[in-house]
């Protein structure tokens, strides 16, 4: 750990390791909330008293499930289903559901603490939760996802419900999932009960812009830090990590601000075109066909596919790191800086380590965490449970104006914060500092519960 807290915080912090051993991400997670927390500690005596962080770091319930199902061979496979149903404070659990092999109880409890920040700043009424499974989909059938969803959905439905829990995508989870997902729990609960789930297709209540929220919200993100420098991303250079959800749609909008996206990432190398990537092509080939980046660069001439190598090598002026936790580490960082980079924007969940934040922040890097940039995507999913409960449907132009002032909104609150707690210009502190007092106010007024 590079930096000390305040002793009380640092004894929670402590209690959180002894009580949750081997669970690293967790950890981080959590450490970098608590080094935001001693200005609101001494402001807030209360919240010592009541025990509010201890209570905060510990999720309402966690449910770990068995999986079982057949592959085409007629092989029965076991995997492992996880719900950490973490703060209810606000409303609803809400937040996605991810399937990739690295998912244990640690990653599912990193991304549910994250979440109950993140859903905060957005100031709508949504608690914080996550899950997912150990599941590979990757050279699945479809019939074999399939029968993965409605084995996990089996177990998962009884602890749901609109008013319950709320789950959506996550990496691995997207629009075909949600539908298999969805259509078990109709079959099993005998309700046509839409706000149980978000991220659902258009025609059986899905809402626009949903697939789109989370990119664009980290792109609007960017735009709104370097506003706030007085300058903008028209005619930057950036660069995105990953080509999943996330990824290609912050693509699109930093685009459509006027960026030029020159470089993006899959688990198995990167692209770089400083032309401009082909976002048609890549949208072909990652969305329609599940494809490789390798794929891409067959088809667009001008780029260049570098397997194996780190797509944070490539200088840019902007950075949206949409892959995957701990992905851009410290010297990624220092790189990133020398070649000029002046501003990330998470898109992902902690992509960066705490030794890239450290960089960032010491070099004066704008610097967006992800709790807070890529809080649009769970903010369209609001506005989806919102569409669902008055049966309702909003154009793609009034829902993406709504997600654009919810991204200046939850800047703007982070930004407030960080100079109410005395720490101007560090949205880290704010986010965190922000997302914790909404919270912590709404557990004060319910009790002890
Ligand atoms: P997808 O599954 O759609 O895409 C993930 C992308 O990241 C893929 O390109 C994948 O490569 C790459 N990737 C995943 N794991 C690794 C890894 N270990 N190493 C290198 N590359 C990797 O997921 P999403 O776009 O939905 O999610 C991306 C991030 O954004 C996650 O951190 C998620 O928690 C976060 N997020 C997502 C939200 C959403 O609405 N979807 C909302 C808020 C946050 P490959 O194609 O090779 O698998």
């Amino acid at each position: 750990m590079t930096r000390t807290v305040a002793p009380l915080v640092e004894a929670i912090y402590e209690d959180v390791v002894r009580r949750n051993p081997a669970e690293e991400e967790f950890h981080q997670a959590v450490r970098e909330v608590l080094e935001s927390l001693g200005p609101v500690l001494a402001r807030h005596p209360e919240y010592t008293e009541l025990k509010t962080i201890e209570r905060i770091c510990e999720p309402e319930r966690q449910v770990i499930f068995r999986v079982p199902w057949q592959d085409d061979r007629g092989e029965v496979q076991i995997n492992r289903g996880f719900r950490v149903e973490f703060n209810s404070a606000l409303g609803p659990y809400k937040g996605g559901l991810r399937f990739h092999p690295s998912v244990y109880l640690g990653i599912v409890k990193f991304l549910g603490f994250e979440q109950v920040f993140k859903n905060a700043l957005t100031g709508m009424p949504i608690g914080g939760g996550k899950g997912g499974a150990d599941f590979d989909p990757k050279g699945r059938s479809d019939g074999e996802v399939m029968r993965f969803c409605q084995s996990f959905m089996t177990e998962l439905y009884r602890h749901l419900g609109e008013h319950t829990d709320v789950p959506a995508g996550d990496i691995g989870v997207g629009g075909r999932e949600i539908g298999y997902l969805f259509g078990q729990y109709k079959r099993i609960t005998n309700r046509y009960e839409s706000g149980v789930l978000t991220g659902k297709g258009l025609t059986w209540g899905g809402a626009r812009v949903r697939t789109e929220a989370t990119g664009y919200g980290a792109a609007f993100f960017a735009s709104e830090m370097l506003t706030a420098r007085g300058t903008s991303l028209e005619g930057r250079t950036v660069v995105v990590s990953g080509s999943g959800n996330v990824a290609l749609y912050a693509v699109e909008k930093a685009e459509q601000l006027g960026a030029r996206v020159i470089a993006c990432s899959d688990s198995a190398g990167y692209v770089v075109d400083e032309g401009g990537l082909d976002l048609e092509v890549l949208k072909q080939v990652k969305e329609v066909e599940r494809g490789r980046l390798s794929d891409y660069a067959e088809r667009v001439r001008s780029a260049r596919h570098v397997a194996g190598g780190s797509v944070w090598d490539v200088p840019c002026e902007v950075a949206v790191p949409s892959a995957t936790q701990n992905e851009l580490d410290g010297e990624a960082a220092a790189r990133l800086v020398r070649g000029g980079c002046i501003a990330v924007s998470e898109g992902a969940n902690m992509p960066s380590t705490p030794e890239a934040v450290q960089v960032f922040r010491s070099a004066g890097t704008a610097f967006g965490p992800g709790k807070a940039a890529n809080a649009g995507g769970v903010a369209t999913s609001a506005l989806e449970m919102q569409q669902n409960a008055s049966r309702d449907s909003w154009t793609f132009e009034h829902t993406e104006a709504r997600l654009e002032r919810i991204m200046h909104d939850v800047h703007a609150r982070c930004a407030e914060a960080a100079e109410e707690y005395g720490s101007p210009g560090d949205l880290v502190v704010g986010a965190n500092v922000a997302g914790f007092l909404r919270v912590a106010e709404a557990m004060h007024a319910h009790g002890l519960v």
